[in-house]
């Protein structure tokens, strides 16, 4: 299966993806972790993605695609792949398209994880996440074991530096204005799948929402 897991910021994708890929087995690429480990890195790169992504803007598409084609050259497997935040724009899309077409691939389905505004606020300003592994925590739905340490790993959990209020309200509108134009891009395509899953559930439900949507998406490949 390749699929694109889409929805706004702090609507669970990242949660949710890591469930899936221990279900399904297929490789999982996050743009937006993939960008913070090169800013991380405090490249010359890195630091022209701080840029925007501490601005809630989305990074231009050119740098995007370069990155991303790469990263996805190097783990598109038979297990299939899951892409997490990539495509965020239809340029990219397009992009994306090509790449595949090009290596005689293509898509399985897109799947739209659907979150309102005033719960992805909240969700992202209680957003903690384990420098070390990753794994996402939030302060009152999916809390750590012990305080702020990650149960895997015991080390501190941290808050991202674009998860404040109003970085948020930016990615929100860069959402809603750049990367909503992707759903329809890819909506009644042949042999591409699209699944709305109602993300404002406790997350063993979207999870079970996304299991049986992706069963399904299987049996029609
Ligand atoms: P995204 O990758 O879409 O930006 P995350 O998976 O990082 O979103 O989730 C954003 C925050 O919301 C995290 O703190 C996470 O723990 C929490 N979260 C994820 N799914 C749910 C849910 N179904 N209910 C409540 N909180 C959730
Ligand atoms: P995320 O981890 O998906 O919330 O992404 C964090 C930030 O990284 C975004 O707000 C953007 O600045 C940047 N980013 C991640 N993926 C993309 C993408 N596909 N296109 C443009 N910018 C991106």
């Amino acid at each position: 299966m390749r699929i694109i897991l889409m929805g706004p910021p702090g609507a669970g994708k990242g949660t949710q993806a890591k469930r899936l890929v221990d279900k399904f087995g297929m490789a999982h690429l996050s743009s937006g972790d993939i960008f913070r480990a090169e800013k991380a890195g405090g490249s010359a790169l890195g630091q022209k993605l701080a840029e925007y992504m501490n601005a809630g803007q989305l990074v231009p598409d050119e740098i995007v695609v370069e990155i991303m084609a790469k990263a996805i050259t190097s783990c598109d497997s038979p297990a299939g792949l899951l892409l997490d935040g990539f495509p965020r724009t239809v340029a990219q899309a397009e992009a994306l398209d090509a790449q595949l077409d090009q290596a005689g691939k293509s898509l399985d389905g897109v799947v739209v994880i659907t979150a309102d505004e005033d719960e992805i606020v909240e969700r992202i300003t209680g957003r903690r996440s384990c420098s070390d592994c990753g794994k996402v925590y939030h302060v009152k739905y999916l809390r750590p074991q012990n305080d702020n340490l990650c149960d895997k790993c015991n080390v501190q959990l941290v808050q991202r530096a674009d998860d404040t209020e109003g970085v948020i309200r930016q990615r929100l509108a860069a959402y809603n204005l750049q990367t909503e134009p992707v759903i329809a891009y890819y909506r009644g395509r042949p042999n591409v799948q699209t699944l709305f899953v109602n993300g404002t559930q406790p997350p063993d439900n979207v999870t079970a929402d996304l299991v049986q949507g992706l069963e399904q998406l299987k049996t029609e490949m």
